[in-house]
């Protein structure tokens, strides 16, 4: 009898651990991806010859949001924004968090000298170029347009080195695979859109820096580049951009899935 007893609880024991491990396995999944398009409303980002930063930014995340939608049914998508309306740095986190999103992703267009062009994908963390600072602080100054920044950012100040550098070290946990996605998506604008990947970077940036999840934050271009401009403003550039994009997720998600 005793002996039923103990092989019945091993048998019950293992029965627990394996369900357990299923479960475990199937919160493995990519569900949710919040897609955010940069600035918005009053906040029109940075300016090409003939167009707005916050526009094109607007564009390409519906777009992207759009083949998810299309071809990958299993993924819930949500949008930062889907129309002209300015959205809090702090707010975007927010989203993503509610959200429980597996990822997020920011989508910018950047600003430069003439002759710079190409595209960049950042990942919040510290690297030492002033580059890198440059983009960090002029994406991050937005939020002197907030009423009540300095509570928000407890005290952040976008002009201050400093204020950055302290910044940087959160988001470190899910670094390893902000940097995965960020790879694939540089990957694909060079080898299938045929862009100028100037890489994959790290830098402070406030709209990266309390979500709870993967995070990356991609420069489609430069407006200021007349030719990037022309490109970016064109219905064909936009849904190459969007399905650069769209692959190197859905690439990030057979990935990491095919790891369970
Ligand atoms: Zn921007």
């Amino acid at each position: 009898m005793r002996n039923i007893v103990a092989v019945s609880s091993l048998v019950l024991l293992f029965l627990l651990c394996t369900s357990g491990k299923l479960e475990y396995r199937k919160a493995y999944k990519v569900r949710t991806v919040v897609i955010d398009a940069g600035h918005g409303g009053k906040d029109v980002g940075c300016n090409g010859k003939v167009s707005h930063e916050a526009d094109i930014a607007l564009q390409l995340a519906l777009q992207v949001g759009n083949l998810i939608e299309k071809n990958l049914p299993d993924v819930k998508v949500v949008y930062t924004r889907k129309t002209d309306h300015f959205v809090e740095l702090i707010d975007r986190a927010g989203i993503a968090n509610k959200n429980n999103a597996d990822l997020f992703i920011s989508i910018h267009l950047n600003s430069g000298p003439a002759a710079a062009y190409g595209t960049e994908t950042y990942t919040m963390g510290l690297q030492k170029s002033e580059g890198n600072l440059l983009v960090a602080k002029r994406e991050n100054s937005v939020i002197l347009q907030e009423d009540n920044y300095k509570e928000n950012y407890n005290g952040f100040d976008p002009n201050s080195p400093q204020s950055h550098i302290l910044f940087a070290l959160h988001q470190s946990a899910y670094i390893d695979n902000s940097l995965r996605f960020a790879g694939k998506v540089e990957r694909e604008f060079k080898q299938k859109v045929g862009r100028n990947s100037r890489g994959v970077k790290q830098a402070p940036f406030l709209v990266l820096w309390k979500s709870f999840m993967p995070s990356v934050l991609i420069e489609c271009g430069f407006l200021t580049n007349p030719n990037e401009e022309k490109f970016l403003n064109d219905k064909s550039g936009q849904s190459y951009m969007a399905s650069g994009i769209y692959r190197a997720f859905r690439e990030y998600k057979d990935e990491l899935e095919a790891m369970n």
